[in-house]
C-alpha cells in the first residue's frame, strides 16, 4: 500500500501542582532534594483507617490552569479510585477523576512556524501522585515524599498533527504554568511529565486506528524524538500492509533514540474504577470561578498580542520578551523608567511619535545585550544586578546623546557586574559626551583652521569630507564629542 498517511497525535500530561501541602494530608509538598521518606504521614502512606481531606488550594490551582486552557469547569466533579498494585502506591489505588473530571473541552492556540494551530483539549482533572521508585545496584528503593502530592492531568484530543506541534504545545503549557505559578513545570525534575499517543491513518479516512502510547518522556527533545520515530516506524508497517490491530505501550530509549515494545492491550476496566467512598463530590460554585477569573493575570499569549499592538514590536522580539513574566515585567518597567529619564533630560517630544523607535532600542538592549550577559555569566535573569531604573536611565543617556554606544557597552557591563548607577559610573570614567556648545565650537574652529586643504575641497563640492571633520573632532576628544552637535557646527560654519 502506498497511500498518503497522516499522523494523529494526542498527549497526556501530568503537571505537579505547587501547593504548600499534599493533596489529601497536611504533609508539606516539597521539592525532591530532601531526605527520602522524611515528609510522610499515615494518610499518604496508606495506613488502614485513615481518611483523605481534600486540599482546596490544589483545586484552585487546577481551576486556574483549566481556565487558562479555555476549559469549561464542571461545577460538580467526582473522585474515583483507580485500583492497581505497585510498590510505589501504598493504598493500592490512586484517587483520580474519570467520567466527571474538574473540567472539559478546552483548547490552546499555538504557533507552529508561521501557522496558527488549535490544539483541542479533552479534559483536565486532578489526582494524587505515587511515590518514586529508585533502582540502583540490583535493588529498588522507594521514596514516599512524592506520594500524595497533587497533580493536574491534561488530556488533549488526538488533534495534533506533527512532532513539532506537540513540542510547541508542551513548551507553551510550561510557560503558562510558570506565569500562573501553578507549577514549576520543569520536565527534567519530573514536575511536568508527558505520555504521547501516536497512530496513523490514510488521508481522508475518518477512523482512528489502535494507537501506540509512549510513556514517561522527560524532555521536550524526547517527546519530539519519540513521536518522529513512531511516525516513521508505523509508516513502514502501513506500507507493508500491516495495519495495527491492537493498542500497544512502548518506552523511549534515549541512547538509541528508538521506542521499545513494553506491552500490548491495556484497558481502562483493568483498573476497576469506582467512586471514592471517602470523598464527597467536588462542588465548585460560580462565585469561586468568577473570583479565580478576576484574579487571573495576563497570560503569555495575551501579553504577546498586547506587546505587538501596544508597542508596535515585531513578533520575534515580542516572543523573546514574553519568555517569562519576569522578563516581560522588566521590559515594561524599563520603558517607564526610560520615559521619566528622557523627560528629566529635557526631551519634551510627544511619546506617541517616538515610541516605536524608543521601544525598539530598549528591546534590543534587553534581548541581545542583557540576555547575552546572563547566558555568559551562568546567572539567571532574576538574579542579575541591573535594576530597571538603571537600565532605563542608561538607555535614556544614550538616546539623548549623553553617552555614545561604546560607552553604553562599558556601562552595561559594569552595571551587570556591580549594579552601579550609570550616571555615576559615566562621570567617574569620564564617559559623558561633550555637549557644551562653547567648547565644541572652539574645537570646530580649530579643526577648520588646521585643515585648510580639506576645507576648500569641501566647499568646492566634496561633501563626504564631513565624515572626516567629525572624525577628527571625535579623535581629539577621545570619542567624547557629541557627534550630532559637532556635525551641525561644521555645517553651519562651512556653508
Ligand atoms: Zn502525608
Ligand atoms: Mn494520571
Amino acid at each position: 500500500m502506498n497511500t498518503k498517511l497522516e499522523p494523529i497525535i494526542g498527549l497526556e500530561i501530568h503537571v505537579q501542582l505547587k501547593t504548600k501541602s499534599k493533596m489529601f494530608c497536611s504533609c508539606s509538598n516539597v521539592a525532591d532534594d530532601i531526605k527520602p521518606n522524611s515528609v510522610v504521614c499515615p494518610i499518604c502512606m496508606g495506613h488502614p483507617g485513615t481518611l483523605p481531606t481534600l486540599n482546596e488550594s490544589a483545586v484552585d490551582l487546577g481551576v486556574k490552569l483549566a481556565l487558562a486552557l479555555n476549559l469549561k469547569i464542571n461545577q460538580k466533579s467526582v473522585f474515583e479510585r483507580k485500583n492497581y498494585f505497585y510498590p510505589d502506591l501504598p493504598q493500592g489505588y490512586q484517587i483520580t477523576q474519570l467520567d466527571e473530571p474538574l473540567s472539559r473541552d478546552g483548547f490552546l492556540i499555538i504557533k507552529d512556524g508561521d501557522k496558527k494551530v488549535r490544539v483541542e483539549i479533552e479534559k483536565l482533572h486532578i489526582e494524587n501522585d505515587s511515590a518514586k521508585n529508585l533502582h540502583k545496584d540490583n535493588h529498588s528503593l522507594i521514596d514516599f515524599n512524592r506520594a500524595g502530592t497533587p497533580l493536574a492531568e491534561i488530556v488533549t484530543r488526538p488533534s495534533i498533527k506533527s512532532a513539532e506541534a506537540a513540542r510547541i504545545f508542551l513548551q507553551d503549557l510550561r510557560q503558562i504554568c510558570r506565569y500562573l505559578g501553578v507549577s514549576d513545570a520543569d520536565m527534567e525534575k519530573g514536575n511536568l511529565r508527558c505520555d504521547v499517543n501516536v497512530s496513523l491513518r490514510p488521508v481522508g479516512d475518518d477512523n482512528l486506528y489502535p494507537k501506540t502510547e509512549v510513556k514517561n518522556l522527560n524532555s521536550f527533545r524526547s517527546v519530539e524524538g519519540a513521536i518522529k520515530y513512531e511516525i516513521e516506524r508505523q509508516s513502514i508497517s502501513w506500507n507493508n500492509n500491516k495495519i495495527p490491530r491492537e493498542q500497544t505501550t512502548r518506552g523511549w530509549d534515549e541512547n538509541k533514540q528508538i521506542t521499545v515494545l513494553q506491552r500490548s492491550k491495556e484497558e481502562a476496566n483493568d483498573y476497576r474504577y469506582f467512586k471514592e467512598p471517602d470523598l464527597k463530590a467536588l462542588i465548585i460554585s460560580d462565585e469561586k470561578i468568577e473570583k479565580i477569573k478576576s484574579d487571573m493575570i495576563e497570560l503569555p499569549y495575551q501579553k504577546l498580542e498586547r506587546f505587538v499592538s501596544q508597542y508596535e514590536l515585531d513578533i520575534k522580539s515580542a516572543e523573546a520578551l514574553i519568555v517569562s513574566k519576569n522578563v516581560a515585567d522588566y521590559f515594561e518597567a524599563v520603558i517607564s523608567e526610560f520615559r521619566e529619564w528622557i523627560l528629566e533630560l529635557g526631551d519634551k517630544r510627544d511619546w506617541k511619535l517616538i515610541k516605536k523607535d524608543c521601544v525598539r532600542i530598549i528591546s534590543g538592549w534587553i534581548c541581545s545585550e542583557i540576555f547575552k550577559l546572563v547566558n555568559q555569566s551562568g546567572t539567571t535573569f532574576e538574579n542579575m544586578k541591573i535594576s530597571a531604573e538603571n537600565m532605563g536611565q542608561m538607555i535614556a543617556m544614550l538616546y539623548e546623546n549623553q553617552i555614545n554606544s561604546s560607552a553604553g557597552q562599558l556601562i552595561l557591563k559594569q552595571m551587570f557586574e556591580t549594579g552601579v548607577d550609570p550616571l555615576q559610573f559615566a562621570k567617574e570614567q569620564d564617559l559623558l559626551q561633550e555637549s557644551d556648545e562653547g567648547i565644541l565650537e572652539s574645537l570646530v574652529n580649530k579643526i577648520i583652521l588646521d585643515n585648510e586643504e580639506q576645507v576648500s575641497q569641501y566647499k568646492s563640492g566634496k561633501e563626504n569630507l564631513m565624515k572626516y571633520f567629525v572624525g577628527v573632532a571625535m579623535k581629539e576628544t577621545r570619542g567624547r564629542a557629541n557627534p550630532v552637535m559637532v556635525e551641525k557646527l561644521f555645517k553651519d560654519k562651512l556653508s
